[in-house]
């Protein structure tokens, strides 16, 4: 069955869902490892609480082609991060949390919503502090007929055991490869050990999901392997599983590409969908940092382009 979570009994769900609340006692459920009990109210780096908070819902036509297909793709922009990027461009949610705590039932309510209004998907943006949230959520969506798939849309400061209670429950994994410098990523995100981190998160994402499978019904490829009832509704060009990676070209070098195509093509895949985004601005607190504040030049873009045919990456989207 199509999407994955279809496949998954209420039984191993509600297990997964277990777990994941019992690590919020003590909180670990990202790198930080904050310590604090999220179920008594206790508040760690993300000043999260147990239940859902969210920014925003609504289709979102500004994502990848492959994810906004013709309907959008359901965004759900979760508030809170556990990053802090000095030129965030959502600083609002990310680190002003600027959002409303909502039920797991309302959380549901809006994939529902989502999924009724044509998106092919539903897409969690900076979900890794409320992946307990959002399964519970999920657990109600599905009793209420969800049957489009999940994107994990992360930073990839991620934990590897949280991952690995996911399996078989996001089709589609949407991370971030920021940095390959630990000191930077230190300075601009205050994110300890950022490299390994983001390794081994991509690392266990492309196990579970493996290369980007898009719908082409021209060709038999897709189809067969995934044994999908639900596929008559989807549109040709629509990703249906598997893990797209973007990367942010920072100026002058700062986000060190070249380490993190050479990554992507030797221990990920050569025919990864990399993402090179062009679009760096120097918002939120960038304008403190010199070597941050400005656009980046056509020659830094086309120098990173070169850098991952180089490796070999032959799925570039910009
Ligand atoms: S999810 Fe929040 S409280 Fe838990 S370890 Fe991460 S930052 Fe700390």
């Amino acid at each position: 069955m199509y999407p994955s979570y279809l496949n998954l009994s209420k039984k191993e769900l509600k297990n997964r869902i277990e777990k994941l609340f019992k690590i919020l006692k003590n909180c670990e459920i990202c790198p930080r490892k904050c310590h604090v009990n999220r179920l008594k109210g206790e508040k760690g780096y993300c000043q999260l609480g147990y239940l859902p908070m969210v920014s925003a819902y609504h289709p979102h036509f500004g994502e990848e082609s492959v994810l906004v297909g013709r309907h959008g793709s359901g965004t759900c922009f979760m508030t809170s991060c556990n990053l802090s990027c000095v030129y965030c461009q959502n600083y609002e949610i990310s680190q002003l949390r600027i959002g409303e705590e909502v039920s797991f039932e309302r959380l549901a309510e809006m994939m529902i919503e989502l999924q009724s209004v044509g998106c092919h998907n539903i897409n969690f943006v900076t979900p890794t502090p409320q992946v307990p949230a959002i399964l519970k959520s999920l657990e109600i969506a599905i009793e209420k007929g969800l049957k489009i798939p999940l994107v994990y849309n992360t930073s990839s400061y991620d934990s590897l055991e949280v991952l690995k209670l996911l399996d078989g429950i996001f089709d589609i994994y949407l991370p971030d490869a920021k940095y390959s410098d630990d000191k930077i990523a230190q300075k601009y995100s205050n994110a300890p050990n950022y490299f390994e981190t983001m390794k081994s998160a991509i690392k266990e994402m492309h196990r579970q999901v493996g290369d980007l499978i898009i719908s082409n019904f021209k060709s038999q490829n897709s189809k067969p392997k995934l044994k999908s009832q639900n596929f008559d509704n989807i549109p040709e060009g629509v990703a249906l599983r598997g893990l797209i990676v973007r990367h942010l070209v920072l100026p002058n070098n700062l986000a060190g590409s070249e380490k993190i195509f050479e990554f992507i093509a030797n221990e990920i895949s050569k025919n990864t969908f990399l993402n090179i985004m062009v679009q760096y601005w120097p918002a939120y607190k960038a304008h403190q940092y010199p070597e941050l504040s400005r656009r980046i030049t056509k020659e830094e873009f086309e120098d990173a382009i070169n850098l991952a045919k180089k490796f070999g990456l032959k799925r570039l989207y910009f």
